[in-house]
């Protein structure tokens, strides 16, 4: 009787365990409906596995990891969830993080909530049009916002801007 309880319990514990694993990474997605809302199993078609861990599960790269640190062209980051574009070039700076930093996001290009994961309360960003998780914003970024837009370059990717026709 008691190792039939015993057992329950600790079926139970291991269902409460995963049920908050799974609940845990979705700040993003509980904000609200997003424009473009996709199944699990879409994202996973559509990103790389490393993307699918930032993006739709609220993971973080591994600092200096990003090809995009050395990226000084012009141009725009978009989402690489969705494409929407969320930092132009001009916002960029060189943070000393190993995460590529902007101090602005472009004009209604992500949405922003409270993150109390890991110990921490930090300001999560995402893309307002697919929700996909970009990384986190910090207030002691340059002027002229003083913000600090610290992002995964896995959940970017880069457009070149066209050069003018000469
Ligand atoms: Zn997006």
């Amino acid at each position: 009787m008691i190792d039939r309880r015993l057992l329950l319990a600790s079926v139970a514990g291991m269902f409460g365990l995963a049920a908050l694993r799974m609940l845990k990474p979705s700040p993003a997605r509980s904000a609200g409906k997003f424009e473009i809302e996709k199944s699990d199993a879409e994202w996973r078609a559509r990103l790389t596995p490393q993307q699918y861990e930032i993006l739709r599960n609220q993971g973080t790269e591994r600092p200096w990891s990003s090809a995009l640190l050395k990226e000084h062209r012009k141009g725009v980051f978009a989402c690489a969830g969705c494409d929407l574009p969320l930092f132009s070039s001009e916002t960029k700076f060189e943070s000393g993080t190993g995460w590529p930093s902007f101090y602005r996001p472009l004009e209604n290009a992500v949405g922003t909530i409270e993150d109390r994961s890991d110990g921490m309360v930090r300001t999560e960003v995402h893309c307002r049009r697919c929700g996909g998780h970009l990384g986190h914003v910090f207030d002691d970024g340059p002027k002229p916002t003083g913000l600090r837009y610290c992002m995964d370059g896995l959940a970017l990717v880069f457009h070149p801007a066209t050069p003018s026709p000469s």
